[in-house]
């Protein structure tokens, strides 16, 4: 910790990612800096918990290649994405339905032509090479039907249906982010029912998708976070960060000038040219970066809002063998128990489970029920179509306060400027994703470098428009 009579330049509070991304645009803007961190380690809400050699994250497990800021913070070059099977696999009306591969930003006609083929495709996604030089998938076994009888409706409904979906998919992902921000603003569940898409589309698809990708069951979110959100998905593919959520963190806080960060360090009090600690007294400084998540802000600097918040809580268990082949991220649209996904997280990504052994990560949205081991596990025995007697439940991760709500009106790039000398950030401040973090850092990084006079080293507007 520098002496108390030290003087650095800016003083970052919180070494969440978004701490950690305001850290690198002064960092390497040649700006003195230091982060402190209240918790014994980096992340934040982006931590991993390590349960007998299991790597078991916090927050739900939805990231997006097409993240712009995934590409473009400096430290995260070595940062490895382990996607999620192509398309996505829906449980509607008691059996599994492979969706529509995003055209990933490719024409209208490549997003119809992934749709109709992906309509003949076998439901149950083949194991695939993900990340370039990534070790082959588990060796394929048979997969457990569900036990309920097929149904004859598919949530897409017929060819023209699922051609529909994927030309609208594809019109979003060509969709510049600023004409979708042009976009009249309702709550996305009132906004997809005025899409002109067919209900069991909207409702055996799209809602279920949104809700996952917004951790909003109700979709009270502002339509236009919907449509980034929807943008994001396809643009690019669902992914998790190989080793853990809180690889990312780790990988910007290492990549750091040695000595930047400091944890176990409390601030209780901030102003433009000071930060106070419970630890180690008082810290002057040039500027004051408050990036903490919003209700900590508002404890530091009590006019800020505290929004409200989204629950989430993610189960995690370990199975006697894989309940599904391949690494398919698996949607439910039944709503018939309280799970909105789940996957074999150790498909995706094997360094999260000891050899052998199986990890199924399960998310449940909003408030979790009170008898929620019980009826997780059958849920999670309708949707894999599988017992699940055996599985040992390894972590249950409640955060009540995990995602601020975003409802319309919302404003996507909120002030980060307070005063010359006061700066805040956090995914509060931009959307609430790791995008949305990391992005409100470097937004709230560039305009303490403007007051100290200082050019960034890469510009706002040489990068793409985030998400
Ligand atoms: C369960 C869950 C599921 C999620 N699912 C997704 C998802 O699928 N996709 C997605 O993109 N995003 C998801 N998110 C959201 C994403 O994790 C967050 O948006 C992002 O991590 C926020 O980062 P941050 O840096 O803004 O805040 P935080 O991660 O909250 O970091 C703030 C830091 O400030 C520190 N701090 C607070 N007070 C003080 C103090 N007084 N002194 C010093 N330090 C302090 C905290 O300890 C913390 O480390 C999810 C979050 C949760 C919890």
């Amino acid at each position: 910790m520098p002496e108390p009579a030290h003087h650095v330049d800016v003083v970052i509070v919180g070494a969440g990612v978004a701490g950690l991304s305001a850290a690198h645009q002064l960092t390497s803007a040649g700006v003195t800096t230091v982060v402190l961190e209240a918790a014994p380690y980096v992340g934040g809400r982006m931590s991993t918990e390590k349960v007998d050699g299991f790597r078991l994250d916090r927050i739900g497990q939805l990231l997006t290649t097409s993240y712009p800021e995934l590409r473009h913070t400096p430290g995260l070059d070595a940062l490895v994405l382990r996607p999620f099977a192509p398309g996505l696999l829906v449980h509607s009306a008691g059996r599994h339905h492979r969706m529509a591969e995003p055209s990933g930003g490719r024409s209208a006609r490549g997003a119809l032509t992934a749709a109709r083929a992906l309509a003949s495709a076998p439901r149950v996604p083949r194991p695939v090479r993900t990340a370039p030089g990534a070790p082959p998938r588990p060796p394929s076994r048979t997969t457990p039907r569900p036990s309920r009888p097929p149904s004859r409706t598919a949530p897409l409904g017929g060819a023209l249906d699922q051609a529909r979906l994927g030309a609208a998919l594809a019109r979003i992902a060509a969709t510049p982010v600023r004409r979708l921000l042009a976009r009249p603003e309702l709550p996305a569940g009132q906004a997809l029912s005025a899409r002109g898409l067919p209900a069991r589309t909207v409702e055996g698809f799209l809602r279920p998708l949104l809700s996952a990708l917004l951790c909003d069951p109700d979709l009270t979110t502002s339509s236009r976070c919907a449509d980034l959100a929807l943008h994001a998905f396809a643009r690019g593919r669902l992914c998790l960060p190989e080793g853990g959520a809180d690889a990312l963190p780790e990988l910007l806080a290492g990549a750091l000038p040695p000595g930047t960060v400091r944890t176990g360090v409390r601030v209780t009090s901030v102003s433009a040219n000071r930060v106070t600690t419970a630890e180690h007294g008082e810290l002057t400084c040039a500027g004051v970066l408050l990036a903490t998540d919003a209700r900590a802000a508002a404890e530091l600097l009590p006019g800020l809002r505290v929004p409200p918040f989204h629950p989430v809580t993610v189960v995690h268990h370990a199975a006697p063998e894989p309940p599904l082949d391949g690494p398919a991220l698996l949607l439910d649209a039944d709503r018939e128990g309280p799970v909105a996904h789940t996957a074999v997280v150790s498909h995706v990504d094997p360094t999260r489970a000891p050899a052998g052994r199986t990890l199924v990560s399960s998310t449940v949205l909003g408030t979790p029920p009170d008898d929620l081991e019980r009826s997780v596990r059958d849920h999670l025995a309708k949707l894999y179509g599988a017992p699940t007697d055996r599985w040992e439940l390894l972590a249950v991760h409640r955060t009540r306060e995990a995602v601020p709500a975003m409802p319309p009106p919302h404003d996507l790039r909120r002030p980060v400027r307070l005063l010359a000398g006061l700066y805040v950030c956090g995914d509060h401040r931009d959307t609430s994703t790791v995008q949305g973090a990391l992005h409100s850092g470097r937004r709230a990084a560039h305009a303490a470098l403007a007051d100290l006079g200082i050019r960034p080293a890469c510009t706002e507007e040489s990068l793409p428009a985030a998400a």
